[in-house]
């Protein structure tokens, strides 16, 4: 069988590295908070299902996503409006931030890190 190039699999490796801790560090906390809540808006009451469940988003109640302590405190289930609603009120404070937050984070992290990384090992060869 063909082994792949070795750029090949050092990308591969630093891809699923990244994709790794991008799950430990995004998606992570959404896995644990939607198993520890009920699937219920905070704000609005709406109920949630399998099939519309990605309209779910976790809050972080002090707006830190890096504060997740596993007792699910800083956590709160609020569908993309009130979670949208939530952010616009926040953002006069920060700067820069998209009021989606959340979403923001979980998918520019993976290229964020990995872009890093590459830059970080071409240096090696
Ligand atoms: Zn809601
Ligand atoms: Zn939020």
């Amino acid at each position: 069988m063909n082994k792949p190039r070795i750029d090949n699999a050092r990308l591969d490796s630093i891809v699923a590295k990244a994709r790794r801790d991008a799950e430990q560090r995004g998606h992570g906390y959404r896995e644990r908070a939607l198993g520890m809540y009920p699937w219920i808006c905070g704000r609005c009451a709406r109920e949630f299902t399998r099939a519309n469940l990605h309209e779910l988003t976790v809050h972080h109640r002090n707006h830190d996503h890096d504060y997740n302590p596993p007792d699910g405190s800083n956590w709160e289930l609020l569908c993309l409006y009130c979670h949208d609603n939530e952010h616009s009120r926040y953002i006069d404070h920060v700067d820069g931030d998209t009021g989606n937050g959340d979403v923001a984070a979980a998918t520019g992290n993976p290229f964020a890190d990995l872009k890093a990384m590459l830059e970080r090992g071409s240096g090696k060869g």
